[in-house]
């Protein structure tokens, strides 16, 4: 069975189904000025066959939650908290935060890949890509040496390389190529989830919209799920399903694309939307957000927007506000907001999840 059709066979049953729920995730950092809490206090779900985007400023927490969730997380950083459940394909409940690191080892690759920031300088250079598929697929399924150099070109393909890449050194692959051949190792194990942490830095624009593209297919080709980790809100416009938006260690609002992009809810979301240039339409000055992301060591009180918040209250310096499903006219999937404008008037009962 072409590669294409097995991976679309083995996920599209699954897909809108849970795969990893996060709760209360906590990652810090030994620093000589104290303890950092770069992550603090983390809810977030993921479902099959979405693009699941992270979005926030630099500093914001986005590359140590993702590394976390891999259990890549290194000192001084270390997990200080949380569960991380993963839902298998056969229905099983496994909480990555308690599994042993050779049981950790195997998830890796086999269901939950990561294309870390300039992983396309994880390559080997010594090494010929068909080299390096048969070793990382080797290493993860139990795939003859035969059946990989058949399935290798196909790989290439469906992330658009030609099959000749296969004999070639990583040296003699464009930035691009490189990423797309990372992609492509993913695709070979069929990996319940991709993360991808800034995929596109540091690519010019033309083979930034190459990987736009691969990411989009994995997708829509192959049923395969994303975590999307960017700064780029525009990537995030064109990619994802749903947005998670991070400020200071925590999740402040979860919503669908269009939502985040046409009626953002926290007023940091509405601060990130509205520094986005538009090109054409009427025009309009750039919004911002004033003031500095604050120090880890050191967060503000209460909700930690505070200090920059146009819609500062009483309440904000003193209580951190809980993310909670909100009403949104008649919106099936409500967003998820973390502010006191909300909690105080909409919040709804019945849970953090809201359906998302
Ligand atoms: Fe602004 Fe208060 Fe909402 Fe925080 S809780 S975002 S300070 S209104």
């Amino acid at each position: 069975m072409a590669v294409r059709q097995q991976a679309l066979e083995d996920n599209k049953s699954a897909a809108g189904t849970p795969l990893l729920d996060v709760r209360d995730l906590r990652v810090y950092y030994n620093t000589v000025s104290g303890v950092s809490r770069a992550v603090d206090g983390v809810d977030l779900s993921v479902r099959r066959g979405e693009i699941l985007g992270i979005a926030g400023e630099s500093g914001s927490g986005k590359s140590t939650l993702t590394t976390a969730l891999l259990r890549l997380t290194k000192p001084p950083g270390f997990i200080a908290g949380g569960s991380i459940i993963f839902h298998s394909r056969d229905g099983e409940l496994v909480d990555l935060m308690k599994v042993s690191e050779a049981q950790m080892r195997s998830y890796r690759w086999r269901n939950l890949s990561y294309l870390p920031q300039g992983s396309m300088n994880s390559l080997n250079p010594v090494m010929r890509i068909s080299d390096q598929f048969e070793d990382v697929i080797r290493a993860h399924s139990d795939r003859s040496t035969q059946e990989i150099r058949d399935i290798v070109p196909e790989l290439l393909r469906q992330v658009g390389l030609e099959p000749h890449v296969a004999k070639m050194y990583p040296h003699e692959l464009s930035g691009g190529m490189k990423q797309r051949v990372i992609i492509a190792m993913a695709v070979a194990l069929n990996s319940d989830l991709v993360v991808a942490d800034e995929p596109t830095t540091a690519l010019d624009v033309h083979i930034q919209r190459v990987v736009i593209q691969t990411l989009g297919a994995l997708r829509d080709n192959f049923g395969m799920t994303v975590i999307l980790v960017t700064h780029d809100m525009a990537v995030h416009a064109e990619l994802a399903d749903r947005v998670a938006v991070m400020y200071a260690g925590s999740i402040v609002e979860v919503g669908d694309v269009r939502q985040i992009f046409k009626d953002p809810k926290h007023p940091y979301t509405k601060g990130l939307i509205g520094s986005i240039p538009r090109i054409g339409g009427e025009r309009r000055r750039l919004s911002g957000i004033q003031g500095n992301t604050p120090s880890p060591t050191n967060w503000p009180s209460g909700c930690r927007f505070h200090p920059r918040c146009p819609y500062v209250m009483d309440v904000c310096p003193r209580e951190v506000p809980r993310l909670l499903p909100i009403r949104d006219g008649q919106a099936r999937q409500k967003p998820l907001v973390a502010c006191h404008l909300y909690t105080e008037v909409q919040a709804e009962s019945g849970g953090r999840d809201g359906g998302q």
